[in-house]
């Protein structure tokens, strides 16, 4: 589909039930638009399994879904860098014997890495950062596309940037990361195209206001960009079955309009 027919999903008019009965597993769900995104997809019914590596921060995001009416979510604590093929396979059954079903899967977290010339660029922060923006992408799509296959519409959604798209001077391993992240999703959003229920897409949130934003832009008025909270409309959509036609697609979030703040 030309993106230019696609409906107006920036602006996703959620209804409450939404992602009733799915599962949803989100990394980096401890901050940021991670945080906001599992909180979301709960308030609109789905049961999320909270990903992050550290415990006491996906405990507070924990506490605010369950004070809520939806269903009760889970935590997942792993550290993507050091995670293995042996971890992904146990989380694949820990999924499978306490839900025995996955309906979709937010790649989310992130590492921003340094910020600085090629030349001056550590081989140790390259591998921790393709590691893990993009091959504990793979490796933990790997290990959850059987239960993926099982549902009846399956989103898998990655997180792209704008300099995964264009290289930028300055952005290292994190624009290399996020251009392997778009060829990832492209490969697997092929090879399941017609022969299964899941599909894959990308999200570019655009500068929204994080930490990781913050760390980026450290002289930027954060009130000048979007909160997470307002991106959700997008996240939403492409998590609920109103996106079940879409697949291998790099999508923008909305960017900050008059009046958003
Ligand atoms: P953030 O506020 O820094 O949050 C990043 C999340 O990833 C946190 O939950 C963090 O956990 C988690 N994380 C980092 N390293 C991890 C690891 N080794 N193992 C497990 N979890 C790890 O960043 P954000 O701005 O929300 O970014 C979310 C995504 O959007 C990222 O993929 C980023 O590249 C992308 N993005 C953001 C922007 C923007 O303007 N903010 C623009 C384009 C793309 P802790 O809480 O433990 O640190």
């Amino acid at each position: 589909m030309n993106i230019s027919e696609l409906p107006d999903f920036q602006h996703f008019s959620a209804t409450p039930g939404l992602l009733q009965e799915k599962v949803i597993l989100v990394t980096g769900a401890s901050d940021g638009i991670g945080k906001a995104a599992a909180v979301a997809f709960a308030r609109h019914g789905a049961t999320v399994i909270l990903l992050g590596r550290t415990t006491a921060k996906l405990k507070q995001v924990y506490d605010t879904i369950k004070a809520s009416a939806g269903p009760g979510p889970a935590i997942y604590p792993l550290c993507l860098e050091g995670a293995c093929d042996q971890d992904y396979r146990e989380m694949h059954d820990a999924i499978a014997r306490e839900f025995g079903r996955l309906d979709g899967l937010l790649h989310n977290a992130g590492e921003l890495g340094p910020r600085t010339p090629l030349l001056s660029y550590s081989t140790e922060s390259w591998e921790k950062v393709l590691k893990v923006n993009a091959t504990a992408e793979f490796m933990l799509t790997k290990a959850l596309l059987p239960l993926l296959g099982e549902s009846p519409c399956a989103s898998v959604l990655f997180t792209t940037s704008s300099v995964g798209r264009k290289g930028r001077a300055f952005w290292g391993g994190y624009s290399v990361s996020k251009f392997a992240v778009e060829g990832l999703c492209q490969v697997l959003a092929d090879e399941l195209e017609g022969t299964s229920n899941i599909r894959a897409n990308c999200i570019n949130p655009q500068g929204t206001r994080t930490a990781m934003r913050a760390a980026a832009y450290p002289a930027e008025d954060p009130t000048s960009v979007k909160t997470p909270e307002q991106l959700m409309p997008t996240y939403l959509f492409l998590m609920s079955d109103a996106s079940r036609s879409l697949s291998g697609l790099s999508l923008d979030a909305p960017a900050l309009e008059p009046g958003d703040n």
